[in-house]
């Protein structure tokens, strides 16, 4: 069948028929009613139970809706629609043991505290909060910075990854990286210029995986990359720590390390991937690159 160009007469009235649609839904909306698209008249609100399919999970809901009574058509407003999401999401965060968005709510209110106080603990913006407590769901690490800031404690250290700094951690994470390098990469004579890099994936990556880092060291932007923050003070301290007395690594930790040990098992090719991250980029000289940024890391 040959497409027919349709008229500019044809297409107004389409846009006319369309914005009156949406005029007489808006009239209907507000009135809490809804009218069958079938042209069957007011449909009437039900409540169902429903299973949706959602990130490889069935998740079992309430859902309230409109239904004609005639032709059986269902159709949700917005705020059906919304608070459908909400449940969603609360069913799959509870799941997967996320704070729910009434659990974030109600922690809240049990401390008194606005959804602005709330964002200003965790430094976070408030969209964050009320998104969360909207549907939206949260990374582990921000549901972990969460529970700390709804417990009442100075949430989420952004710049040491909510760890506290350990320097015999740091040794033990280089240990490991050379376990599976089958290499030195702290070297007698060394400003780190490689290790550091090997750290920096690793603490980045277990934060944005974990919700915290490994070593809880901060990092800065240096024209050679990313760079323990005053690392010439440090240097010495790590090479002469006794990586016994660290908190010993766990599982998850160690898959991790030999995920970045695998990705770069060369050291100039972690340097050159550390080059090419944005968040290294895009730091003036010697800022702090925070933890937050560890979203937007590319390589890994
Ligand atoms: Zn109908």
């Amino acid at each position: 069948m040959l497409y027919k160009r349709p008229s500019h007469k044809e297409i107004n009235s389409k846009i006319k028929q369309a914005k009156d649609a949406i005029l007489k839904n808006r009239i209907s909306m507000e009135k809490k009613t809804m009218t069958c698209l079938n042209g069957h008249g007011k449909m009437s609100s039900e409540k169902t139970d429903k299973i949706v399919h959602f990130r490889g999970m069935d998740i079992k809901f309430q859902a309230e809706h409109y239904v004609c009574p005639v032709c059986g058509i269902e159709a949700g407003d917005i705020d059906q629609t919304a608070t459908a999401q909400r449940a969603i999401s609360d069913v799959y965060r509870k799941a997967v043991n996320l704070l729910t968005g009434k659990q974030i709510r109600e922690g809240r209110k049990e401390l008194e505290l606005s959804q602005e106080a709330l964002a200003k603990r965790m430094n976070v913006g408030i969209a964050s909060i009320k998104r969360w407590e909207g549907g939206l769901i949260q990374t582990k690490a921000m549901d972990k910075a969460l529970r700390l800031a709804l417990k009442g404690q100075i949430a989420g250290d952004n710049y040491t990854g909510n760890r506290t700094f350990t320097i015999p951690r740091i040794k033990l994470v280089l240990r490991e990286f050379e376990s599976i390098l089958g290499k030195r990469i702290l070297k007698k004579i060394d400003k780190m210029l490689f290790a550091a890099k090997y750290l920096w994936y690793a603490d980045m990556l277990a934060f944005r995986e974990l919700g915290e880092s490994m070593t809880g060291s901060t990092y800065a932007a240096l024209p050679y990359g990313p760079q323990l923050n005053n690392y010439r003070d440090l240097i010495d301290e790590i090479k002469n720590a006794d990586e016994s007395s660290a908190e010993p690594l766990t599982s998850e930790e160690k898959r991790l390390i030999t995920r970045i040990a695998r990705t770069f098992p060369q050291e100039q090719m972690i340097y050159d991937a550390a080059h090419r991250e944005i968040i290294w980029k895009k730091k003036t000289t010697g800022a702090i690159i925070p933890y937050s940024d560890s979203a937007e890391l590319t390589a890994l």
